[in-house]
């Protein structure tokens, strides 16, 4: 496919993807091999450390130092003999992607030899220099110092010859500088609270967990064209890029028969994920060209963040073998859809019940009830607080964009649920309730199908889902660590499962029986949060109008959405229950807002770029061609006739100076306003001044990069055209 211009990449183009070893067709065969499970612990643990480990990671003991020693030591005997010289701590920084310094296991010895060794001091916490880390002020440069700490609930797993022991990471005063750390304290209040609320219910419950099954997007671009593409490889998307006369209007790519070149990388990335213990599933076309999707079995919350954040690396290195760049961005090309990463989300206890799942009695239906809308009144009272766990200079280009969710947060129930919320509101009275309303109330909910599955209308345009047995928050961005949504959703629902409990027991106390208690706040809750729920079109104009007349917000600027990350109520949430403290939040919002401004100002310089050594020179060029064509017909032809012959060139000329005129002037301007922008000291402020004053310029002049792009001949074109990128595969 790759015309005249790009005939120095063919080579990398016909590149034959690499072929790999399977040992067997059968996943089970291979399934976990590079994982150090319970299955593994078994046999390289005393028994009495393997239980002692078990306990940790079901209940969250503590391992003593002893202990560790053991575990070190079983740990390393595995590792070596599955390959592994080196090991790590590896942890999720605030920055993308997670980070790693390796250290061999040697030790020397008195006779100038090696041996290997790892000792349980090693394992369980170590002090990388953290100073490169975003800490948004948090550490000063002189306490650098910062720490990880391993994560029992997250096995130990190896990659390449290194084994990777998953880590929180904090500061030498204790704040969090990652993402796991808050994780991890978030679950663990929403186990709290949900257990509490469950024993209304089920004395046996003990012990709740979050699930979380992400469903990862991503485009692949042919690794010859992605690198002739300097903003695709700075920026991770393209900046400018005139559409593709044919894209997805056929919608003939979603779930179409997966490109051989793509199966082959795939069946790749999904052997490596298996030998990792990452359940990964599904797989198929999506609806814009070149977009594909990969989904695993749900797992629980932290051990699913850790295993998402491990494909996003398998991916991108497996890929490569192939001839394939992965774009995990959440908008790589203007005018198609863009990628997200649902993250479906639900509660689940010990005693098998899925809490967002309706059960097949009265009263695991009104168990069903109370969690639900639990869910959507602590998504009504947090939709800032949701929002700005999304948000990011990526992102920002997909909400509200093609097929994605609008920056209006809402719930979308389908019919079922929603009647069944109705009858709750309208069936249950103020006062106290007869037996007969009880037990029709009763009756009536025990009418809930224990598969909603298929009564679950597909709407797709809901930011925030109910899809039979889970909630499914869609507008997380495909590049982000899931990490953000959860632990502001598993606060903000703890914190709502407490609330709940409360006015629940005050009732009791009054003198309401149980049943009765619980249906009269669950009707207060359905009506204070009834605006928020929304099953019509979510990408419509009406809806942002008929959104505004609820009172829902609806923030598309990223400095302005993460506001809600230090505003007084989310800054009292998070106290309350110990997940993060104001300073942390208050660095959180920093990183962020610093990461935005970054972002920006990398893709303004590289626009920059690319508008003035890239296109205004092959635009220059060919407008001189022209004109020397037309010279050329004046010496040939009379004056009459040439004046018939020149005018189509003319016009050309014209709109070529006048479109090269207006891109030189404004990329002058852009840079001044970066200039302006550069020297503001404040991280709001300056992130305020690029999203305001600089970001502008980047559409402005793409529009008519664009149209030039359709006017100069392509032989000279610079730069992989859309058409290009999006179906060479
Ligand atoms: P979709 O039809 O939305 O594309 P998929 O079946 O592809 O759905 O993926 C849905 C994801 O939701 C999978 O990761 C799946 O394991 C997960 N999932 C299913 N049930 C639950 C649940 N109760 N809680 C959390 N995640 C779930
Ligand atoms: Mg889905």
């Amino acid at each position: 496919m790759a015309t005249v211009r790009f005939k120095a990449l063919e080579g990398l183009l016909a590149r034959k993807a690499v072929e790999f070893n399977r040992p067997s067709n059968c996943i089970s065969d291979y399934y976990g091999k590079l994982v150090f499970d319970r299955k593994k612990m078994k046999g390289y643990l005393s028994k009495e450390a393997f239980r002692i480990v078990c306990d940790a990671i079901d209940n969250g003991t503590t391992i003593d130092r002893k202990l560790a020693d053991q575990v070190a030591i079983g740990m390393k005997a595995w590792a070596i003999e599955n390959g592994a010289t080196h090991y790590t701590h590896w942890f999720h920084p605030l920055t993308e992607g997670t980070a790693e310094k390796h250290d061999a296991f040697i030790e020397p010895t008195e006779d100038g030899t090696v041996i290997e060794s790892f000792s349980g001091k090693l394992l369980a916490q170590q002090e990388p220099d953290a100073s490169s880390f975003p800490s948004g002020g948090i550490r000063n440069t002189f306490e650098a110092r910062g720490y990880t700490a391993w994560d029992v609930s997250s096995p130990a797993f190896i990659v390449g010859t290194t084994l990777c022991v998953p880590t929180i990471f904090i500061s030498y005063t204790g704040e969090a500088l990652d993402y796991k750390t808050p994780l991890l304290k978030a679950l663990n209040v929403v186990d709290k609270a949900a257990v509490d609320v469950c024993q209304y219910f089920d004395k046996n419950v003990t012990k709740v967990w979050a699930n979380l099954g992400w469903e990862q997007e991503y485009f692949l671009v042919d690794e010859g064209l992605y690198l002739a593409r300097p903003d695709l490889n700075l920026t991770g998307r393209t900046l400018m890029g005139h559409s593709s006369a044919k894209d997805q209007q056929l919608e003939d790519h979603y779930f179409a028969s997966i490109p051989e070149r793509v199966s082959a990388f795939m069946m790749e990335m999904e052997y490596e994920c298996h030998l990792l213990g990452i359940p990964v599933k599904t797989r198929h076309n999506e609806v814009a060209p070149n977009q594909f999707e990969l989904a695993p079995v749900y797992e629980e919350a932290n051990l699913a963040n850790d295993h998402n954040q491990l494909v996003m690396d398998v991916m991108r290195r497996v890929a490569r073998h192939h001839g394939f760049r992965v774009l995990l961005h959440e908008k790589p090309f203007a005018g198609i859809n863009g990628s997200g990463k649902h993250c479906n989300w639900s509660l689940a206890t010990n005693t098998g019940v899925c809490l967002h799942s309706p059960g097949k009695n009265p009263k695991s239906n009104m168990q069903f009830l109370t969690f639900v809308v639990n869910s959507i009144k602590a998504v009504f009272d947090n939709q800032d607080l949701l929002r700005a766990s999304i948000m990011s200079a990526t992102n920002m280009h997909r909400l509200g964009a093609n097929e994605a969710p609008p920056a209006i947060i809402s719930v979308f129930l389908g019919d079922y649920v929603s009647k069944m919320l109705d009858l709750l509101e309208e069936a249950v009275s103020e006062g106290k309730m007869t037996p007969d309303e009880k037990t029709t109330l009763k009756l009536d909910i025990g009418r809930i199908p224990e598969i909603l599955l298929d009564n679950t209308d597909r709407n797709r345009t809901s930011p925030f889902a109910f899809t039979g047995n889970r909630f499914e928050f869609r507008a997380v961005g495909s590049s982000a660590n899931c990490a953000s949504a959860m632990i502001a959703l598993n606060t903000a629902v703890a914190s709502q499962l407490i609330d709940f409990k409360k006015d629940v027991d005050a009732l009791i106390e009054k003198g309401d029986k149980k049943d009765e208690a619980i249906f009269k706040v669950l009707k207060k809750y359905i009506k204070l949060c009834k605006t928020i729920r929304f099953d019509g079109n979510g990408y419509g104009e009406e809806w942002k109008v008929e959104a505004a007349e609820r009172g829902l917000t609806n923030i598309t600027s990223v400095p302005e959405a993460l506001k809600a990350y230090t505003s007084e109520k989310t800054i009292k949430l998070f106290e309350k229950l110990g997940v993060l403290s104001s300073v942390e939040l208050h660095a959180r919002a920093e990183v962020e807002l610093e990461k935005f401004m970054k972002k920006l100002q990398i893709e303004a310089r590289v626009f920059g770029d690319l508008a003035m050594n890239h296109i205004v020179p092959t635009c220059v060029n060919y407008q001189t061609q022209l004109v020397q064509n037309v010279s050329g017909l004046k010496e040939i032809f009379s004056a009459e006739e040439f004046e018939e012959l020149a005018a189509g060139r003319k016009d050309m000329i014209r709109e070529i100076s006048q479109r090269v005129s207006y891109i030189t002037t404004k990329v002058d301007e852009m840079v001044e306003a970066r200039k302006v922008a550069n020297v503001i000291e404040d991280a709001r402020e300056k992130a305020e001044a690029y999203d305001s004053t600089v970001r502008p310029f980047l559409e402005d002049i793409r529009y008519h990069i664009d149209k030039l792009e359709l006017l100069v001949d392509n032989e000279l074109w610079p730069l992989p055209k859309y058409r290009e990128l999006l179906f060479a595969r």
